[in-house]
Protein backbone atom coordinates (compact mmCIF):
# COMPACT_ATOMS: atom_id res chain seq x y z
CA UNK A 1 0.00 0.00 0.00
CA UNK A 2 2.86 2.26 0.73
CA UNK A 3 3.82 2.19 -2.69
CA UNK A 4 0.72 3.29 -4.19
CA UNK A 5 0.50 6.21 -1.10
CA UNK A 6 3.59 7.06 -2.72
CA UNK A 7 2.66 7.04 -6.26
CA UNK A 8 -0.53 9.11 -4.95
CA UNK A 9 1.62 11.78 -3.76
CA UNK A 10 4.20 11.81 -6.97
CA UNK A 11 0.72 12.28 -9.13
CA UNK A 12 -0.41 14.69 -6.76
CA UNK A 13 2.36 17.14 -8.57
CA UNK A 14 3.86 19.93 -7.35
CA UNK A 15 5.54 19.53 -3.98
CA UNK A 16 2.86 22.45 -2.80
CA UNK A 17 -0.18 20.55 -3.89
CA UNK A 18 0.93 17.46 -2.21
CA UNK A 19 1.67 18.90 0.78
CA UNK A 20 -2.00 20.88 1.16
CA UNK A 21 -2.88 17.21 0.31
CA UNK A 22 -1.15 16.31 3.76
CA UNK A 23 -3.38 18.86 5.09
CA UNK A 24 -6.54 18.12 3.74
CA UNK A 25 -7.84 14.36 2.04
CA UNK A 26 -10.58 15.59 -0.27
CA UNK A 27 -7.65 18.25 -1.43
CA UNK A 28 -5.31 15.53 -2.56
CA UNK A 29 -8.32 13.57 -4.20
CA UNK A 30 -8.15 16.56 -6.58
CA UNK A 31 -4.91 17.24 -6.79
CA UNK A 32 -4.28 13.46 -8.04
CA UNK A 33 -7.37 14.20 -10.13
CA UNK A 34 -6.06 16.79 -12.08
CA UNK A 35 -2.73 15.17 -12.73
CA UNK A 36 -3.85 11.98 -13.84
CA UNK A 37 -4.85 10.88 -17.12
CA UNK A 38 -8.00 8.57 -16.37
CA UNK A 39 -10.91 10.34 -16.58
CA UNK A 40 -12.85 7.49 -17.58
CA UNK A 41 -13.50 3.60 -16.14
CA UNK A 42 -14.95 0.66 -17.36
CA UNK A 43 -15.64 -2.30 -15.25
CA UNK A 44 -16.55 -5.45 -17.12
CA UNK A 45 -17.80 -8.13 -14.64
CA UNK A 46 -18.20 -11.41 -16.55
CA UNK A 47 -20.52 -12.30 -13.83
CA UNK A 48 -21.37 -15.81 -14.96
CA UNK A 49 -18.69 -17.35 -12.81
CA UNK A 50 -15.08 -18.25 -15.39
CA UNK A 51 -12.33 -19.90 -14.66
CA UNK A 52 -8.95 -18.66 -14.86
CA UNK A 53 -8.15 -21.93 -16.70
CA UNK A 54 -10.64 -20.80 -19.25
CA UNK A 55 -9.19 -17.75 -19.60
CA UNK A 56 -5.29 -16.84 -19.38
CA UNK A 57 -4.98 -20.56 -18.69
CA UNK A 58 -5.62 -21.19 -22.07
CA UNK A 59 -4.63 -18.17 -24.48
CA UNK A 60 -6.29 -19.55 -27.36
CA UNK A 61 -10.25 -19.09 -26.12
CA UNK A 62 -9.33 -14.84 -25.22
CA UNK A 63 -6.92 -13.48 -27.53
CA UNK A 64 -8.65 -9.81 -26.95
CA UNK A 65 -8.00 -10.11 -22.97
CA UNK A 66 -4.12 -11.24 -23.81
CA UNK A 67 -3.52 -8.29 -25.50
CA UNK A 68 -5.10 -6.32 -23.07
CA UNK A 69 -2.66 -7.64 -20.50
CA UNK A 70 -0.12 -7.46 -22.24
CA UNK A 71 -0.64 -3.64 -22.24
CA UNK A 72 -1.64 -3.38 -18.30
CA UNK A 73 -1.66 -5.48 -15.10
CA UNK A 74 -3.09 -8.85 -14.46
CA UNK A 75 -3.94 -10.27 -11.20
CA UNK A 76 -3.71 -13.98 -11.16
CA UNK A 77 -4.57 -14.47 -7.60
CA UNK A 78 -7.81 -12.83 -6.99
CA UNK A 79 -9.89 -13.46 -4.45
CA UNK A 80 -13.71 -13.90 -5.13
CA UNK A 81 -16.64 -14.04 -2.49
CA UNK A 82 -18.44 -16.89 -3.21
CA UNK A 83 -22.33 -16.47 -1.95
CA UNK A 84 -23.92 -17.21 -5.24
CA UNK A 85 -23.57 -15.36 -8.51
CA UNK A 86 -25.58 -12.07 -7.20
CA UNK A 87 -24.01 -11.48 -4.19
CA UNK A 88 -20.10 -12.14 -5.64
CA UNK A 89 -21.07 -10.25 -8.17
CA UNK A 90 -22.45 -7.17 -5.91
CA UNK A 91 -19.55 -7.41 -3.74
CA UNK A 92 -17.58 -6.05 -6.59
CA UNK A 93 -19.27 -3.45 -6.05
CA UNK A 94 -19.88 -2.36 -2.58
CA UNK A 95 -16.45 -3.60 -1.70
CA UNK A 96 -18.02 -6.20 1.17
CA UNK A 97 -18.41 -9.33 1.25
CA UNK A 98 -22.68 -9.52 0.56
CA UNK A 99 -24.42 -12.24 2.27
CA UNK A 100 -26.67 -12.65 -0.25
CA UNK A 101 -27.81 -16.22 -1.22
CA UNK A 102 -28.09 -17.19 -5.21
CA UNK A 103 -31.35 -16.59 -5.47
CA UNK A 104 -31.63 -13.19 -3.52
CA UNK A 105 -32.72 -10.58 -5.94
CA UNK A 106 -33.54 -7.85 -3.95
CA UNK A 107 -31.45 -4.45 -3.92
CA UNK A 108 -28.49 -4.38 -1.49
CA UNK A 109 -28.18 -2.15 1.77
CA UNK A 110 -24.50 -1.29 1.04
CA UNK A 111 -23.75 1.53 -1.31
CA UNK A 112 -22.42 0.36 -4.83
CA UNK A 113 -19.09 2.05 -5.85
CA UNK A 114 -21.57 3.77 -8.63
CA UNK A 115 -23.56 5.74 -5.93
CA UNK A 116 -19.96 6.65 -4.27
CA UNK A 117 -18.60 8.06 -7.09
CA UNK A 118 -22.08 10.47 -8.14
CA UNK A 119 -21.88 11.85 -4.27
CA UNK A 120 -18.52 12.11 -4.11
CA UNK A 121 -17.89 13.72 -7.06
CA UNK A 122 -21.20 15.63 -8.12
CA UNK A 123 -21.34 13.25 -11.14
CA UNK A 124 -25.05 13.48 -12.98
CA UNK A 125 -26.76 10.23 -13.70
CA UNK A 126 -26.56 10.94 -17.33
CA UNK A 127 -22.44 10.37 -16.40
CA UNK A 128 -22.87 6.97 -14.80
CA UNK A 129 -24.38 3.43 -17.21
CA UNK A 130 -24.88 0.19 -16.14
CA UNK A 131 -25.18 -2.51 -19.40
CA UNK A 132 -27.00 -5.44 -18.04
CA UNK A 133 -27.50 -8.83 -20.24
CA UNK A 134 -30.74 -8.79 -18.89
CA UNK A 135 -32.58 -9.52 -15.73
CA UNK A 136 -32.76 -7.78 -11.85
CA UNK A 137 -30.16 -8.84 -10.66
CA UNK A 138 -27.15 -7.58 -12.79
CA UNK A 139 -29.54 -4.44 -12.60
CA UNK A 140 -29.43 -4.40 -9.03
CA UNK A 141 -25.99 -3.22 -9.03
CA UNK A 142 -26.85 -0.02 -10.14
CA UNK A 143 -27.79 1.34 -6.43
CA UNK A 144 -28.57 0.15 -2.43
CA UNK A 145 -30.98 1.07 -0.18
CA UNK A 146 -28.84 2.85 2.26
CA UNK A 147 -30.20 5.74 2.98
CA UNK A 148 -27.41 8.08 2.39
CA UNK A 149 -27.13 6.72 -0.98
CA UNK A 150 -29.59 5.25 -2.80
CA UNK A 151 -31.50 5.46 -5.73
CA UNK A 152 -30.72 9.39 -6.34
CA UNK A 153 -27.27 8.49 -6.64
CA UNK A 154 -28.48 5.72 -9.05
CA UNK A 155 -26.33 4.95 -12.90
CA UNK A 156 -28.46 5.02 -16.32
CA UNK A 157 -29.41 1.27 -16.86
CA UNK A 158 -30.01 -0.46 -19.92
CA UNK A 159 -31.14 -4.36 -19.84
CA UNK A 160 -29.73 -5.65 -23.31
CA UNK A 161 -31.97 -8.45 -23.64
CA UNK A 162 -35.13 -6.57 -22.84
CA UNK A 163 -35.30 -4.33 -25.19
CA UNK A 164 -33.06 -5.08 -28.14
CA UNK A 165 -34.74 -7.84 -29.51
CA UNK A 166 -37.27 -8.54 -32.47
CA UNK A 167 -40.51 -6.87 -31.13
CA UNK A 168 -38.56 -4.24 -30.73
CA UNK A 169 -37.36 -3.64 -34.23
CA UNK A 170 -40.84 -4.39 -35.23
CA UNK A 171 -42.36 -1.47 -33.09
CA UNK A 172 -39.44 0.68 -34.71
CA UNK A 173 -40.66 0.07 -37.87
CA UNK A 174 -44.03 0.95 -37.63
CA UNK A 175 -43.07 4.49 -35.28
CA UNK A 176 -42.22 6.13 -38.51
CA UNK A 177 -45.69 5.36 -40.01
CA UNK A 178 -49.17 7.78 -39.46
CA UNK A 179 -51.23 4.62 -37.32
CA UNK A 180 -52.00 4.56 -33.92
CA UNK A 181 -50.22 2.34 -31.86
CA UNK A 182 -52.16 -1.00 -30.62
CA UNK A 183 -51.95 -1.92 -26.98
CA UNK A 184 -49.56 -4.40 -27.47
CA UNK A 185 -46.81 -2.07 -29.37
CA UNK A 186 -47.69 0.40 -26.28
CA UNK A 187 -46.79 -1.88 -23.64
CA UNK A 188 -43.55 -2.57 -25.43
CA UNK A 189 -42.90 1.39 -25.91
CA UNK A 190 -43.41 1.43 -21.80
CA UNK A 191 -41.18 -1.38 -21.55
CA UNK A 192 -38.37 0.59 -23.31
CA UNK A 193 -38.90 3.02 -20.92
CA UNK A 194 -38.92 0.95 -17.40
CA UNK A 195 -35.63 -0.57 -18.85
CA UNK A 196 -33.75 2.84 -19.04
CA UNK A 197 -33.96 2.63 -15.05
CA UNK A 198 -31.93 5.04 -12.32
CA UNK A 199 -32.88 7.48 -9.88
CA UNK A 200 -34.37 10.81 -9.76
CA UNK A 201 -36.41 10.94 -13.43
CA UNK A 202 -38.96 13.21 -13.04
CA UNK A 203 -37.83 17.27 -13.46
CA UNK A 204 -37.86 18.86 -17.00
CA UNK A 205 -33.85 18.26 -17.60
CA UNK A 206 -34.47 14.53 -16.76
CA UNK A 207 -36.97 14.12 -19.32
CA UNK A 208 -34.53 16.29 -22.03
CA UNK A 209 -32.29 13.53 -20.88
CA UNK A 210 -34.62 10.52 -21.17
CA UNK A 211 -35.75 11.49 -24.13
CA UNK A 212 -31.76 11.85 -25.76
CA UNK A 213 -31.61 7.76 -24.10
CA UNK A 214 -34.63 7.05 -26.12
CA UNK A 215 -33.43 8.22 -29.28
CA UNK A 216 -30.42 6.35 -28.55
CA UNK A 217 -32.13 3.25 -27.85
CA UNK A 218 -34.29 3.63 -31.17
CA UNK A 219 -30.99 4.36 -32.79
CA UNK A 220 -29.04 0.86 -31.63
CA UNK A 221 -32.19 -0.58 -32.95
CA UNK A 222 -31.82 0.56 -36.75
CA UNK A 223 -27.77 -0.67 -35.29
CA UNK A 224 -29.01 -4.27 -35.75
CA UNK A 225 -28.24 -4.92 -31.89
CA UNK A 226 -31.35 -6.87 -31.87
CA UNK A 227 -29.69 -9.30 -34.42
CA UNK A 228 -27.03 -10.35 -32.06
CA UNK A 229 -28.10 -14.45 -31.64
CA UNK A 230 -27.54 -17.62 -30.38
CA UNK A 231 -25.50 -18.89 -27.90
CA UNK A 232 -24.01 -15.73 -25.68
CA UNK A 233 -26.23 -13.10 -27.24
CA UNK A 234 -27.41 -11.29 -24.22
CA UNK A 235 -23.51 -10.96 -23.48
CA UNK A 236 -22.99 -9.62 -26.99
CA UNK A 237 -26.21 -7.25 -26.56
CA UNK A 238 -25.22 -5.93 -22.95
CA UNK A 239 -21.00 -5.31 -24.76
CA UNK A 240 -22.75 -3.83 -28.23
CA UNK A 241 -25.11 -1.33 -26.27
CA UNK A 242 -21.62 -0.45 -23.92
CA UNK A 243 -19.75 0.13 -26.93
CA UNK A 244 -21.91 2.64 -28.50
CA UNK A 245 -22.85 4.45 -25.09
CA UNK A 246 -19.37 5.22 -25.00
CA UNK A 247 -19.06 6.51 -27.95
CA UNK A 248 -22.54 8.46 -27.84
CA UNK A 249 -22.52 9.79 -24.07
CA UNK A 250 -18.81 9.25 -23.43
CA UNK A 251 -19.77 8.91 -19.38
CA UNK A 252 -17.47 8.77 -16.30
CA UNK A 253 -18.69 5.47 -15.62
CA UNK A 254 -19.92 2.63 -17.71
CA UNK A 255 -20.27 -0.73 -16.34
CA UNK A 256 -21.24 -3.88 -18.41
CA UNK A 257 -22.31 -6.86 -16.42
CA UNK A 258 -22.42 -10.03 -18.73
CA UNK A 259 -23.95 -13.56 -16.90
CA UNK A 260 -24.22 -16.17 -19.80
CA UNK A 261 -20.89 -18.11 -18.97
CA UNK A 262 -23.32 -19.97 -16.28
CA UNK A 263 -24.89 -22.05 -18.90
CA UNK A 264 -21.52 -24.01 -17.69
CA UNK A 265 -23.64 -25.90 -15.05
CA UNK A 266 -25.36 -27.96 -18.45
CA UNK A 267 -22.34 -28.01 -20.86
CA UNK A 268 -18.98 -26.96 -20.69
CA UNK A 269 -18.64 -26.52 -24.32
CA UNK A 270 -21.79 -24.02 -24.03
CA UNK A 271 -19.72 -22.41 -21.67
CA UNK A 272 -16.07 -22.41 -23.17
CA UNK A 273 -18.32 -20.48 -26.75
CA UNK A 274 -19.42 -18.02 -24.45
CA UNK A 275 -15.80 -17.18 -23.12
CA UNK A 276 -14.69 -16.96 -26.90
CA UNK A 277 -17.48 -14.88 -27.75
CA UNK A 278 -17.46 -12.43 -24.97
CA UNK A 279 -13.68 -12.28 -25.88
CA UNK A 280 -14.86 -11.03 -29.33
CA UNK A 281 -17.04 -8.24 -27.61
CA UNK A 282 -14.54 -7.22 -25.57
CA UNK A 283 -11.92 -6.99 -28.11
CA UNK A 284 -14.51 -4.77 -30.20
CA UNK A 285 -15.54 -2.61 -27.37
CA UNK A 286 -11.08 -2.19 -26.47
CA UNK A 287 -11.04 -1.57 -30.36
CA UNK A 288 -13.46 1.44 -30.34
CA UNK A 289 -12.19 3.21 -27.35
CA UNK A 290 -8.46 3.01 -28.31
CA UNK A 291 -9.30 4.25 -31.87
CA UNK A 292 -11.28 7.08 -30.29
CA UNK A 293 -8.63 9.72 -29.79
CA UNK A 294 -10.23 11.46 -26.76
CA UNK A 295 -11.17 8.05 -25.24
CA UNK A 296 -8.11 6.13 -25.76
CA UNK A 297 -5.84 8.14 -23.62
CA UNK A 298 -8.59 8.70 -20.42
CA UNK A 299 -10.34 5.21 -20.12
CA UNK A 300 -9.15 2.85 -17.82
CA UNK A 301 -10.42 -0.97 -17.57
CA UNK A 302 -11.20 -3.43 -15.11
CA UNK A 303 -12.40 -7.10 -16.13
CA UNK A 304 -13.13 -9.60 -13.45
CA UNK A 305 -15.46 -12.91 -13.15
CA UNK A 306 -17.21 -12.24 -9.76
CA UNK A 307 -15.69 -15.84 -8.92
CA UNK A 308 -14.82 -19.01 -11.01
CA UNK A 309 -16.08 -22.64 -11.18
CA UNK A 310 -15.46 -25.61 -9.77
CA UNK A 311 -12.41 -28.22 -10.93
CA UNK A 312 -13.96 -31.04 -12.12
CA UNK A 313 -17.00 -31.52 -14.64
CA UNK A 314 -20.69 -32.51 -13.06
CA UNK A 315 -22.32 -35.75 -14.57
CA UNK A 316 -24.02 -33.49 -17.06
CA UNK A 317 -20.21 -32.57 -18.26
CA UNK A 318 -21.13 -29.30 -17.01
CA UNK A 319 -19.66 -26.94 -14.24
CA UNK A 320 -21.06 -26.10 -11.62
CA UNK A 321 -19.90 -23.67 -8.93
CA UNK A 322 -19.12 -25.13 -5.01
CA UNK A 323 -16.64 -26.85 -4.48
CA UNK A 324 -14.18 -24.64 -2.56
CA UNK A 325 -11.44 -25.32 -5.06
CA UNK A 326 -9.11 -22.33 -6.25
CA UNK A 327 -10.56 -22.67 -9.45
CA UNK A 328 -13.27 -21.29 -7.64
CA UNK A 329 -12.15 -19.22 -4.56
CA UNK A 330 -10.06 -17.60 -7.61
CA UNK A 331 -10.03 -15.72 -10.54
CA UNK A 332 -7.75 -12.95 -12.91
CA UNK A 333 -8.76 -9.46 -12.37
CA UNK A 334 -7.00 -7.45 -15.84
CA UNK A 335 -6.72 -3.55 -15.27
CA UNK A 336 -5.48 -1.48 -18.15
CA UNK A 337 -5.47 2.26 -18.42
CA UNK A 338 -2.94 5.19 -19.19
CA UNK A 339 -2.37 5.38 -15.47
CA UNK A 340 -1.34 1.78 -14.90
CA UNK A 341 1.71 -0.42 -15.04
CA UNK A 342 2.28 -2.04 -18.62
CA UNK A 343 2.59 -5.76 -19.02
CA UNK A 344 3.15 -7.05 -15.60
CA UNK A 345 1.38 -10.30 -13.51
CA UNK A 346 0.96 -9.34 -9.87
CA UNK A 347 1.54 -12.91 -8.35
CA UNK A 348 0.24 -11.41 -4.33
CA UNK A 349 -3.24 -12.48 -3.64
CA UNK A 350 -5.82 -9.60 -3.86
CA UNK A 351 -9.45 -9.71 -3.93
CA UNK A 352 -12.64 -8.79 -6.15
CA UNK A 353 -13.86 -6.20 -3.29
CA UNK A 354 -10.54 -4.24 -3.82
CA UNK A 355 -11.97 -3.41 -6.96
CA UNK A 356 -14.29 -1.09 -4.92
CA UNK A 357 -11.90 0.90 -3.38
CA UNK A 358 -9.42 1.02 -6.13
CA UNK A 359 -12.16 2.42 -8.58
CA UNK A 360 -13.29 5.30 -5.96
CA UNK A 361 -9.33 6.20 -4.80
CA UNK A 362 -9.09 6.39 -8.61
CA UNK A 363 -11.79 8.78 -9.16
CA UNK A 364 -10.97 10.90 -6.05
CA UNK A 365 -14.12 9.39 -4.25
CA UNK A 366 -14.53 8.49 -0.69
CA UNK A 367 -15.57 4.43 -0.26
CA UNK A 368 -16.63 5.02 3.05
CA UNK A 369 -18.14 1.26 3.65
CA UNK A 370 -16.17 -0.58 1.61
CA UNK A 371 -13.86 -2.90 2.91
CA UNK A 372 -11.20 -3.44 -0.14
CA UNK A 373 -7.84 -2.42 -0.45
CA UNK A 374 -6.34 -0.95 -3.12
CA UNK A 375 -4.55 -2.93 -5.27
CA UNK A 376 -0.94 -2.69 -5.08
CA UNK A 377 1.63 -1.94 -7.68
CA UNK A 378 -1.19 -0.97 -9.93
CA UNK A 379 0.01 2.31 -10.87
CA UNK A 380 3.12 2.97 -13.36
ZN1 LIG B 1 -24.49 -20.58 -11.63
Amino acid sequence: MARFDRRELLMGGALSAASLALASPLGFARALQRSQKTKRIVIVAMAGGVRTRETIGSPANVPNLMRIIEQGVVYPRTRATNLGHFGATLSIFTGISEPRGIRDNVRGTDPTLIEYLRKGLGLEQGDVWVSTSGGAQEANVSYSLHPDYGARYGANTVDGDGIFNAEFKNLLDRLGRPKEMDPAELVLLERMRASITGGGVGGAEDMASLSKVEHFLLDELRRGTQDLKGLGASDAKAFRVARNLLAVFRPRFLTIVARDADVAHGSFNNYVQVVRRNDEMLGELWDSVQSDPELAGSTSFFILPEFGRDADLNERRGLDHGDGSDDLRYVSLVCCGPDFRRGESIQEEVATIDVCNTVCALAGAEARYARGKKLPRLLA
